[in-house]
């Protein structure tokens, strides 16, 4: 067997895989990076309706033009038809200037008011091909086949091509971007299933088929169509002039009742819904898609969260760490976001030759993976768990998001901003331009713990009358954020409050953290040692915090925590002296 030694060994080419090795290798040219893909040419996949949250993402990559001249029709939005009410509503990812947003909040140019839908064999192609060109080595044909590992660390991965070859790859790094396939997790445990979200899926292709939505003057631009059905949901994404795809997911249990049969359950389902059979009826199934020569197609829908996105030696980014339910389209995003975070923090590993600085940077790597799909899975849940309308989803999804999203956000829009994948880059919308930075030592900054005792009450403006409380203890944590278009992770300090009912925290009811910038801190000790504004402020400022702040970002924050609930704002007279 022949045996190859690499800096980072990349075991999968999908979008997390093409993703990870392009952007090592663009900011560290001179690492030896290589993509094994066990496809041996463009390979069929479902996951077809993407969100601008990626778009940063490719315009870093450099081939967001090329996507952009695909001729994908271009995605902004959804209509849904869901649950008893069967009016449809809709969104607009342009319902919200989400590029002005964001550059006035973290200084993002680039305009963000579409997506894609995509055939993946033709979009995978196209970023794999692009690694390629940025000096990744990208063996087609070849599928990892066995882990190497020395002392309880991994130290690279075995191989088999088409032919029979074998190799031994030694690698500094092996990631898993093996998607559901979970290269790793056949060796070590590093995923939890939810069982609330046992599904499978069931999909067909179709010419023939109209658009659901058009726009005037726009023949490229449309929407997808969600709509449910008592035993499941349908998606219905148009691929192209004349390509629908059209997807049925149902859970595993209902399935079983309904006779086991997928194909079956999905042609019931379809004639007799009301929304979609019309437009189906002239069109026509498309046989052999992809050249896979079958007209049906099937996939396991069971969402998980990683268990561990890294250990000594690998790292796991895209499906092979998260996956979540395709309710809210969000896996491509997961897939692409994870892995510019990973390639990230190889890149930071490489510059911290501190050990226990490396452990910091990888277990925020693990907390970056669980929040970004913890956020999609709790609003998948509470979508599939209740049917209240759509406003409730709407301040659900900015119930999430609280700790990263601006104030001034309505619900539609924190659920637009939340379900087009951009609350990830709204991490710097939190005051991230005055992060602290510098060197970190870990050890140093003892954990700080205001356990005061008390109760949520009902969400209130900040009044400076009304005296302030701190209602759940908070720690200080490490946390990196990206300096984007570097390669660079900057080291900044976050508060993780820590509600004292653990089953709001697992159902995704609060968004436990926050950035600290110079002076949070500070502001918040000096809330923990008074009870009025005036106080609070008194306090804050002989620690050194200055006036601007105080009466700017400082009422922000208080006013943010107060919606959150971490922050208690007391009747008014019991502020008096
Ligand atoms: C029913 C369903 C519907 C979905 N709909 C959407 C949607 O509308 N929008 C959306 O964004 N996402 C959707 N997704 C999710 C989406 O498909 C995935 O999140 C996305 O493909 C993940 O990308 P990835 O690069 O992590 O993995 P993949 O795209 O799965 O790529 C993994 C690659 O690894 C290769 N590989 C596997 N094992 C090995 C090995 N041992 N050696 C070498 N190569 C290997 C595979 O051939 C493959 O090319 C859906 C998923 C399901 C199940």
């Amino acid at each position: 067997m022949r045996t190859e030694r690499r800096d980072v060994l990349v075991v999968g080419g999908g979008p997390a895989g093409s993703t990870l090795a392009a952007l090592v290798k663009k900011y560290a040219p001179e690492r030896r990076v290589t993509i094994l893909e066990r496809a041996p040419g463009p390979r069929h996949h479902v996951g077809e309706s993407l969100l601008p949250g990626l778009v940063p993402v490719l315009k870093e990559l450099g081939v967001f033009e090329k996507i952009d001249a695909a001729g994908f029709p271009r995605k902004l939005g959804a209509t849904y038809v869901w649950g008893r009410d069967r009016t449809p509503w809709e969104h607009d990812f342009n319902d919200v200037n989400m590029t002005e947003l964001l550059a006035r909040h973290g200084g993002m140019p680039e305009r963000l008011e579409y997506a894609w839908q995509v055939v993946r064999s033709k979009y995978d192609e196209i970023l794999l091909a692009h690694a390629g060109r940025l000096g990744v080595e990208v063996v087609r044909g070849a599928q990892a086949d066995g882990l190497l590992e020395k002392d309880g660390r991994v130290v690279g991965a075995t191989s088999r091509a088409d032919d029979g070859t074998r190799t031994r790859w030694e690698a500094e790094f092996t990631a898993d971007c093996s998607g559901q396939a979970g290269f790793l997790s056949r060796f070590r445990r590093v995923r939890e299933y939810d069982p609330r979200l046992k599904n499978v899926a069931g999909y067909a292709y179709y010419r023939g088929a109209p658009w659901m939505f058009r726009y005037a003057g726009h023949p490229d631009k449309t929407k997808i169509f969600v709509c449910s059905r008592p035993s499941g949901w349908f998606w219905y994404i148009p691929q192209g002039a004349d390509l629908v795809s059209v997807g049925f997911v149902t859970t595993v249990e209902r399935l079983k009742a309904e006779g086991g049969e997928l194909e079956a359950l999905f042609d019931r389902e379809l004639a007799a819904c009301e929304e979609l059979a019309p437009s189906l009826a002239k069109a026509e199934r498309v046989a052999d898609f992809d050249g896979q020569g079958r007209s049906f197609f099937t996939h396991s829908d069971w969402s998980y969260l990683p268990v561990a996105s890294s250990g000594p030696g690998w790292l796991a980014c895209g499906d092979a760490a998260v996956f979540v339910d395709p309710v809210l389209s969000s896996g491509v995003t997961l897939a692409h976001l994870s892995a510019h975070r990973a390639a990230y923090t190889i890149l930071e590993h490489w510059r911290r030759p501190s050990e226990g600085e490396r452990g910091l940077l990888w277990a925020d790597y693990g907390a970056y993976c669980r929040d970004a799909a913890g956020q999609y899975l709790a609003l998948a849940l509470f979508w599939y768990g209740n049917d209240p309308g759509v406003a409730k989803w709407w301040v659900r999804a900015r119930a999430l998001q609280r700790a990263v999203l601006p104030a001034e956000l309505d619900d539609k829009s924190a659920f637009i901003t939340v379900s087009s994948g951009l609350t990830q880059h709204c991490d710097r919308l939190s005051d991230a331009a005055s992060l602290d930075d510098g060197a970190i030592e870990p050890g140093e900054y003892p954990f700080y713990r205001a356990a005061l005792p008390g109760g949520r009450e009902p969400a209130a403006p900040l009044d400076e009358t009304r005296p302030l409380r701190l209602a759940w203890p908070f720690r200080v944590e490490y946390a990196f954020l990206p300096a984007p278009g570097t390669g660079r992770l900057r080291a900044v300090k976050r508060v993780r409050f820590l509600k004292a009912d653990p089953d709001d925290v697992a159902a995704g009811a609060f968004n436990p953290r926050r950035y600290v910038a110079r002076w949070h801190l500070d502001f918040l000790r000096a809330i923990d040692g008074t009870r009025a504004w005036a106080g609070v402020r008194a306090a804050a400022a002989g620690a050194g915090v200055p006036d601007w702040w105080l009466d700017g970002p400082a009422r922000r924050f208080a006013r943010d925590l107060i919606l959150q609930g971490a922050l208690v704002a007391g009747a008014p007279e019991e502020a008096r002296p």
